[in-house]
């Protein structure tokens, strides 16, 4: 897509706050045409710290490597010529030389017809000697000689002076960036300091109130600083020399104070956070005073990472990332980093690809560019991609992701079962040994533990129980973690169980209603009178379930048709009702025992679920699969999983 800057696009539409989005590729060209090009600064560094770097001058070898001739192996330095008859049958006899070459150490005497001189690996090559004889085809004899029984060519085992590297040759060319192998070749030639292009020093600011550094304790409504590890970890792995300035408030003179300083002593400044123009997002209207031309894009038709502004001032780029860490990342990956690698003189990523089937339809925002993070595993034919889906708010989402798939601004959605190139987060596929597709419990990490010690990886992707018999089915996964409910035959799992699948029992969670200890309304009564006491009192909020989940049954058979407060709040996981109770959000709702005890609330308990595993028949006898069904089975796990309020089946 290619907005002209001053088009409205249905972006801006919406959100009239962006009144002009750029397309990502404009809004990349524009950024690179204000910067570039520009002369790349170098400095002088020694070898021990110039790793990574790109070479500022081509390099020529000042020596011959090696220096001089040297043996390649211990034995002895001859005259070939003298060997020219020798055979098993007529050995020769030779002298030696009163002389032993030891590696440094320079030989004195020449090696005369018919004699020889005892040479070690890397020893230099006497005068006159043309050749060098191994130990093992030598044997000793009396009064210092030696017999021979095998000819020797000219030049055999020697490496002549220049061999390796000839003085004067180019040894490295500019910009070539710099490895340990690179650093080996500048060593043997005793090069200990090398011109190479200036890191760029770019500063990170953290901005927003709210912010924690990690390590200091986080009051309420506190969240930790994540902006800032990453950008700088970021930095340093595309050449730049991050200096971490910290979180600032979104406080206008401070954060003007702390712009001005880091563009004092810093060639570009990375800031996080406060992009959006509301009353409290200062930074954007702070660049404007930075310097010229100021500010090149803000609202980029990217997704996520919309809100991003890109700046240069007086020469040095500018740049504030959306505040939400993985909107930050992706930003920060495909936006800046091709301006920070050229600035340090490095050539673009080259990111490691692959092509991969996504097996489900994945909707996407027409006109934005779209990352979406994907787990791979293993199919039947080839690689498959999962989209691991958390929201641009999850950082997790980073761990359990192998890469990232990239949706044209012009395509509305990826459609189930169609091919896509998927960027690899690391040089190489790792495909995992065990694949856990469908809901996910905190229980499995306990069964799993094992394998991982095993040295097996194991990869859960949670997708719901319906997703993860979908998932089965398609031979994509091992092992199927569900819990559903058959209101027909009232009971769990068996009924749902498709030809090709068998069922492996796993454990049993209590359901039950949870509430603040000490809470009047709930303490002691069973679950009907606690339920009756809540919807009496109509100051009293529930936490409900979202609709599909198992939990929301049981909420819904103990509702009726009330509509209580709080019914509306419908959180995804056990966890997040826990913390609403906890933190006053709501008073009651319905959660899995284990859940409720690391939360430190009270629970009734409601009825026991039934969380089993549907096993891909096909693959049972694989051995992370056989592995899987020890475990399972182990009194370790079976301890652990009752010690953490589980019963095993
Ligand atoms: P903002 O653009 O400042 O409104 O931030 C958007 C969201 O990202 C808010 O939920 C912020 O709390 C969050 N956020 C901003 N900066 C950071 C940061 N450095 N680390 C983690 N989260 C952040
Ligand atoms: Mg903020």
């Amino acid at each position: 897509m290619s907005n002209a800057p001053s088009s409205k696009s249905r972006d801006s539409m919406d959100q009239d706050q962006f009144l002009t989005i750029l397309s990502r590729e404009d809004a990349l060209e524009r950024f690179e045409a204000a910067l570039f090009p520009r002369a790349i600064p170098s400095e002088q560094r020694p070898l021990s710290d110039a790793l990574g770097c790109a070479l500022a001058q081509d390099i020529v070898a000042p020596i011959d490597v090696p220096p001089f001739d040297r043996s390649n192996v211990d034995g002895f330095a001859v005259r070939s010529a003298d060997l020219a008859s020798a055979s098993e049958a007529a050995p020769m006899r030779i002298m030696l030389n009163d002389e032993v070459i030891a590696c440094g150490t320079a030989p004195i005497r020449p090696v005369l017809s018919g004699t020889a001189t005892s040479i070690a690996t890397g020893g230099p090559v006497p005068r006159g000697a043309d050749a060098i004889v191994m130990v093992e085809h030598t044997q000793p004899v009396a009064n210092r000689a030696i017999e021979i029984r095998r000819a020797a060519s000219p030049g055999q085992f020697i490496s002549c002076a220049g061999s390796d590297i000839a003085r004067g040759e180019a040894l490295l060319r500019a910009g070539t960036v710099i490895g340990s192998r690179e650093i080996g070749m500048l060593a043997a030639c005793g090069i200990a300091q090398i011109s190479v292009a200036r890191r760029p020093r770019v500063a990170v600011i953290s901005t927003g109130d709210e912010l924690v550094q990690p390590g200091q304790p986080l009051r309420p409504a506190e969240i930790y600083d994540t902006n800032g590890a990453i950008v700088a970890a970021a930095v340093s792995e595309n050449g730049g020399e991050a200096v971490f300035l910290g979180a600032i408030a979104d406080e206008e003179e401070w954060l003007e104070a702390a712009m001005r300083k880091a563009l004092e002593t810093c060639d570009m400044l990375v800031l996080s956070g406060g992009t959006s123009k509301g009353a409290g997002d200062v930074s954007h209207r702070i660049i404007a005073r930075l310097g010229k031309p100021g500010i090149i894009a803000h609202g980029v038709a990217l997704k996520p990472g919309k809100p991003l502004c890109l700046a240069v001032c007086d020469g040095k780029p500018v740049v504030i990332l959306p505040g939400f860490p993985t909107s930050a990342m992706f930003t920060f990956h495909d936006m800046i980093v091709p301006v920070l690698r050229r600035m340090a003189g490095l050539p673009p990523r080259s990111d490691a690809k692959v092509m991969a089937k996504v097996p489900v339809r994945i909707a996407s925002e027409l006109g934005r560019t779209e990352f979406v993070m994907v787990s791979l595993v293993e199919g039947d034919r080839g690689l498959i991609a999962y989209p691991s889906g958390k929201g641009s708010g999850a950082i997790t989402s980073f761990a359990q992701a192998d890469g990232f798939l990239k949706i044209d601004a012009l395509a509305d959605q990826v459609t189930a079962g169609s091919d896509a190139e998927v960027t690899l987060f690391t040089p190489h596929v790792r495909v995992p040994d065990l694949v856990i597709i469908g809901s996910h419990c905190t229980g499995l990490d306990l069964v799993t533990a094992p394998l991982a010690r095993a040295g097996f990886s194991v990869r859960s992707i949670a997708v719901g129980s319906l997703g993860g018999l979908a998932a089965a089915r398609r031979g994509e996964c091992d092992f199927a973690p569900i819990h559903l409910f058959d209101e027909a035959s009232e009971s769990y799992n068996a009924p749902f169980l498709m030809a090709g699948l068998e069922l492996v029992p796993g454990w049993r969670r209590m359901q039950g209603i949870v509430f603040r200890v000490g809470d009047a309304r709930f303490e002691g009564l069973n679950a009907e009178s606690a339920v009756r006491a809540a919807l009496a009192d109509p100051s009293c909020i529930m936490v409900n379930r979202n609709q599909g989940a198992g939990t929301r049954i049981l909420i819904d058979r103990l509702l009726g048709d009330v509509r209580p407060d709080g019914y509306w709040n419908q959180p995804r996981s056990h966890s997040a009702v826990a913390a609403a109770v906890a933190q006053h959000r709501a008073d009651w709702g319905v959660t899995i025992a284990p859940v409720a005890h690391t939360s430190g609330l009270g629970f009734i308990p409601l009825t026991e679920e039934h969380y089993d595993f549907a096993l891909v028949t096909v693959r049972k006898e694989r051995p992370a699969v056989q592995a899987f069904l020890q475990a399972l089975a182990s009194e370790e796990s079976r301890a652990a999983l009752q010690q953490a309020g589980f019963r095993p089946a």
